[in-house]
């Protein structure tokens, strides 16, 4: 384990979980709220006018986000994404992230957004710091586009997000679709060859059973593997190395040179095995999996008085005692009925 015993505090010592995993990224949920209602994630039937969403006394400050993300620097984490709800939803979000940028030891600022802000705020987040975006786009058609995202809204709203956020100059911009079979599945190749060749990389997720809201079946998820074979048909794929050890999505490049694609195959793959990122909730609880029905509220500290140390002390000894590789059990664990939802935490 990483946490070295001879020092008194682990003001700079790495740690690892049970499972010899180290604290390498922070997810950082600004917000509970969003302007779609994606039936995977938040269905209006369970979100509607009176869902009680967060209130903003509930929320974590700017100050207090930054001494969580300033403590996890110090055990070692370096990556740190926002996200939600719709992350750009959170007022002044360029200054959260302008004050992040700053924090030593964080070399990645990443954001994951729906896109349909983008040409407001694109610009002003990239000069504050952040680096990569991806971006959710499901379909390409209208009509599955207002069905899957439960909002009169045209997928080319989110395309000049994509356009903003490359003319932006960000770093990396890349953009996820969640395959449902029978609902999407249709969309694998046209949203493929959409960005083919433009440095624009496309990334097919696997359906996730994550909540309990979304009615989820193992029988609508396209595996990665069908999807790489339909795209193949058409544009033939050859697989390629990852771009670093523990990355999610396994990759591959058009054998033609017209760029790459990835496939986040949770359910068909599992990759707990490297899992090492820390879930911050905007109220400010902790979550050590994606699955967790386990959160560890930092509110009370804070409201205790707890400085940066007492912050650290206490993510130091829940990510020591993290266990969970749910992906990979999942059959043992798919009958738990208190699983949070991913709009909490952001994916
Ligand atoms: N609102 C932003 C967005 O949609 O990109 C950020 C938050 S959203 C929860 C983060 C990511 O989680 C999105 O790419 C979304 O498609 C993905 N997601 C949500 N529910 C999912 C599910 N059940 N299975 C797989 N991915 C899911
Ligand atoms: Fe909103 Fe993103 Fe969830 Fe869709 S996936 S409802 S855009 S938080
Ligand atoms: Fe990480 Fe949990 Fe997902 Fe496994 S199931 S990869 S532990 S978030």
């Amino acid at each position: 384990m990483g946490f070295d015993h001879t020092h008194s505090t682990p003001a700079t010592c790495a740690v690892s979980d049970k499972l010899g995993r180290p604290l390498h990224d922070l997810r950082i949920s600004v917000t509970d709220r969003c302007n779609l209602r994606c039936t995977y994630c938040m269905p209006e039937e369970h979100f509607g006018d009176k869902y009680p969403f967060l209130q903003r006394r509930d929320l974590l400050s700017f100050e207090e986000i930054v001494t969580v993300a300033r403590a996890v620097a110090s055990m070692g984490g370096v990556k740190l994404r926002l996200t939600g709800g719709e992350p750009l939803l959170r007022k002044n979000l360029s200054v959260l992230v302008a004050m992040l940028h700053d924090i030593p030891g964080i070399d990645d600022i990443a954001l994951t957004t729906n896109g349909i802000l983008l040409p407001q705020f694109a610009q002003e987040l990239r000069d504050a710091g952040v680096r990569r975006v991806t971006i959710s786009l499901d379909s390409l058609n209208e009509a599955t586009f207002a069905k899957i995202s439960g909002r009169p809204i045209k997928p080319t709203s989110v395309l000049e997000g994509i356009d903003a956020a490359r003319a932006a100059g960000f770093g990396a911009v890349k953009v996820n679709a969640v395959i449902q079979k029978g609902v999407n599945d249709e969309d694998i190749v046209p949203l493929a060859a959409q960005f083919r060749g433009t440095g624009v990389v496309m990334r097919f997720i696997e359906f996730m059973d994550v909540g309990t809201l979304n009615g989820w079946n193992r029988k609508n998820v396209v595996t990665g593997a069908e999807m790489v074979a339909r795209i193949s048909e058409r544009y033939p794929l050859e697989p390629i190395a990852p771009n670093y050890h523990g990355e999610v999505a396994t990759r591959y490049r058009y054998t033609d040179g017209q760029g790459e694609v990835g496939f986040i195959q949770s359910v068909s793959q599992p990759f707990c095995g490297n899992c090492s990122r820390l879930r911050l909730a905007p109220n400010g609880e902790l979550y050590t999996c994606l699955f967790g029905n386990q959160s560890h509220p930092l509110k009370p500290l804070f409201e205790d008085g707890a400085d940066e140390d007492a912050v650290r002390d206490h993510i130091h000894s829940i990510w020591s005692g993290r266990k969970d590789r749910y992906s990979e059990i999942r059959t043992e664990h798919s009958a738990s009925a208190n699983r949070v939802e991913m709009y909490h935490i952001g994916g």
